[in-house]
């Protein structure tokens, strides 16, 4: 089995590997990022594993983390990369994955994303309506090209997950209407500078159960044999990402194999090949947020705080999606209380746990906060004058900086007075 969280304590400190994060937060500052080189690969291994079965290629999708370190880690092992903007596709190829590993997705690409994708040769831009299949097809022609399009269809399946992370349904802005398809089809008839190489979804992120893929995919596979009669037999079926990760041990994550299941069956008589866009699965939990208790403080009604120098600047899931993040003293306390832990922003969202038991850390000492790996580090800014944080990845018993705290004139390098 392979190690799921390669957090764990060594005689009452918390460490990442061999690594103990008391150690970084000195040596680097808080708040920090650090991540786990061999959780991501076993993660990506695991994966790999699972769909082992099945001829296909994994697309890591870079919006989860694009630390230029993370995605290398990933191209190293083979694995491709799902973005979606130029400025991801810029890392990407800066991060060693050439061109044609790379699929160009997004619900609004620019022209001049456009040109830029073709430029560099990705294996797929995906569409997602009439408008930007025409648009694609004039940039490629202006440039004597042909661009491979795969088309991302909306299913229309409605994903139990938070709503804000549901992208499979008609109510939301995501992918091409079933109704359009014929007018669809008849358009790359006749365009003469698109190739249709693959259809597409991607149902949502933090997808527990597998039948909300069944449900996408059958519908896919129905549009897979409709586009087969329309004389195009397309060489990729992308499903997307979406595959769970375990944020609160109460609520573990279904594990892959239960999706595998599921899905082989379906995908393997349709004689394409597979394309997954893994994100969270790989990324989740790799790393933590570190972060310093500043102040713990009590109020009148017997409320307990602590107050730490990171907040929703360096990880906003629980302001965004009311996410669950298990918070954990870095040295190891019996006793715990029942606290609040805040950060420094001025916005009352600006929490990581509410009322939660934590271990009786004093100030001074070490807080992480767990499973940030994914939508963490990416999601940072500079609201309130923060500085975004440093970011550090432990192999075995080495680290290394892979992001630089920013500087005060980092914060203004922009501006023009
Ligand atoms: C965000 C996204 C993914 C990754 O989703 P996860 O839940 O992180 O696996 C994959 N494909 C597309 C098109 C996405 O927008």
């Amino acid at each position: 089995m392979l190690d799921r969280t390669p957090f764990h304590y060594d005689d009452g400190a918390l460490f990442c590997e061999g690594v103990a994060l008391e150690e970084l937060a000195e040596r680097w500052g808080t708040p920090l990022y650090v991540t786990s080189r061999h959780s991501i690969e076993d993660r990506y291994r695991e994966f790999e594993a699972a769909f082992a079965g099945l001829d296909h290629f994994t697309c890591y999708s870079v919006k989860a983390n694009f630390n230029l370190s993370v995605i290398r880690t990933l191209g190293d092992l083979g694995c491709g990369c799902d973005v979606n903007s130029a400025g991801e596709l810029f890392r990407a190829l800066k991060a060693g994955v050439p061109g044609n590993r790379i699929i160009f997705a997004g619900v609004g690409k620019r022209p001049d994303e456009i040109s830029y994708a073709l430029e560099n040769g990705v294996l797929m831009l995906k569409v997602e309506s009439l408008s930007e299949l025409r648009s694609i097809d004039r940039i490629a022609g202006d440039a004597g090209l042909t661009a491979p399009v795969a088309l991302r269809i909306n299913p229309n399946v409605t994903a139990e997950t938070h709503p804000y992370i549901t992208t499979g349904d008609s109510k939301e802005k995501f992918g091409i209407d079933e109704a359009e398809l014929p007018e669809v089809f008849t358009l790359l008839g006749e365009l003469r500078h698109v190739r249709l190489v693959g259809l597409d979804m991607h149902i949502g992120s933090q997808i527990f159960d597998p039948e909300f893929y069944v449900a996408a995919l059958t519908k896919l596979l129905d549009i897979h044999s409709y586009s087969k009669g329309r004389g195009f037999a397309v060489e990729y079926l992308d499903i997307g990402g979406g595959f769970p990760a375990t944020y609160d041990p109460m609520k573990p994550e279904t594990p892959l194999s239960s999706f595998a299941e599921k899905l082989v069956p379906m995908l393997k008589p349709a004689g394409a090949k597979v394309i997954f866009e893994p994100g969270r699965f790989l990324m989740a939990n790799a790393s933590v947020l570190l972060t310093r208790i500043l102040y713990r403080k009590r109020n009148h009604i017997g409320k307990e705080f602590f107050v730490v120098d990171a907040g929703l600047t360096e990880l906003i899931r629980p302001a965004l999606y009311q996410s669950h993040h298990e918070v954990i003293s870095v040295r190891r306390h019996d006793e715990t209380v029942v606290a609040d832990v805040v950060g420094p922003i001025c916005e009352s969202s600006d929490f990581f746990a509410r009322q939660r038991p934590i271990g009786d850390a004093p100030e001074g000492e070490l807080l992480a906060v767990m499973s940030a790996g994914a939508y963490g580090a990416v999601m940072s800014s500079n609201y309130n004058g923060r500085l975004r944080p440093a970011e550090v990845m432990v192999e075995g018993s080495e680290s290394r900086l892979i992001r630089r705290r920013e500087s005060f004139e980092q914060l203004i390098a922009n501006e023009v007075e």
